[in-house]
């Protein structure tokens, strides 16, 4: 039994389903819990109210789904941050007053674009604007501390469509990926593993292999639904994948704390 450990409910901007229909989706499937991650994006670019809510809000309305479902089925309290470096101070100021049971750290934006709106890759080429991504991607690794897992390594490939191949290769960037896994494991900061990606695009599973060669342990899995279809897309076909890279446990949190679940196939 499996935690999708990344979803968006209406807390955030662009999420389409309520937390009560996530549960009675989640559990259709046969989760053993689910994590509402809702955007928190400070200063994200055109507009700083988007991916913004109340988090006591947001605490008011799920704590008590928590409880009733406890026993049967587990509900984290958890939060996306959008990292971005000069609001360091801002990012933590807010989420280190909050009980969050788990912290995914992802990055959207880069040099204040997200590779989403396709700007990102106007005129550029596949090598330029995927080390430009990755790059942003260690920097906030290295600077920010406060988080549990780090999101969608390789999130922007899911816009490049320009692009003949948009797998994200290992090798092509190993002196940074190892740099990240490496800080990631002494850190004990999971690697997600974000299906809404790879249902898209396939993943090099060099990435994983590596990690796990280092003497990374932690992977959570997380679909990054935003509607009710999309909780633990692709989880049948993704586990014997991550299996196969030589990982028995996948990975959620629970009040900030690793707990391994078995891979089943
Ligand atoms: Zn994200
Ligand atoms: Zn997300």
């Amino acid at each position: 039994m499996y935690t999708d450990t990344h979803t968006h409910t209406t807390f955030s901007s662009d999420g389409k389903m309520s937390p009560e229909e996530a549960v009675i989706a989640a559990k259709e499937k046969n989760l053993s819990g689910i994590a509402f991650t809702d955007h928190f994006d400070y200063d994200y670019p055109g507009n700083n109210h988007e991916f913004r809510y109340s988090f006591d809000e947001y605490f008011d309305k799920i704590v008590p789904i928590k409880e009733k479902y406890a026993g049967d089925f587990s509900v984290y309290t958890a939060v996306e941050v959008g990292f971005q470096k000069h609001v360091y101070n801002e990012i933590n100021s807010i989420i280190n007053k909050y009980d969050f049971d788990f912290i995914i750290g992802s990055t959207h934006v880069i040099n204040r674009v997200d590779p989403y709106s396709g700007e990102f890759y106007k005129g550029r080429s596949k090598e330029e604007t995927y080390l430009e991504y990755i790059k942003a991607v260690y920097e906030n690794v290295m600077l920010f501390d406060n988080y549990d897992a780090m999101g969608h390594f390789d999130y922007h490939i899911r816009y490049a469509t320009m692009f003949k191949n948009r797998t994200f290769y290992y090798k092509d960037f190993s002196d940074y990926m190892d740099e990240i896994f490496k800080h990631l494991i002494s850190k004990n900061i999971a690697l997600e593993i974000n299906t809404s990606t790879y249902q898209k695009v396939p993943l090099d599973t060099q990435n994983l292999i590596r990690y796990k060669e280092l003497g990374g342990e932690m992977v959570t899995l997380g679909s990054d639904a935003h509607r009710v279809e999309d909780i633990a897309r692709i989880f049948k076909e993704i586990l014997p994948i991550i299996k196969d890279c030589g990982f028995d446990y996948i990975v959620h949190f629970e009040q900030r704390k690793p707990v391994f679940d078995k891979i089943i196939l």
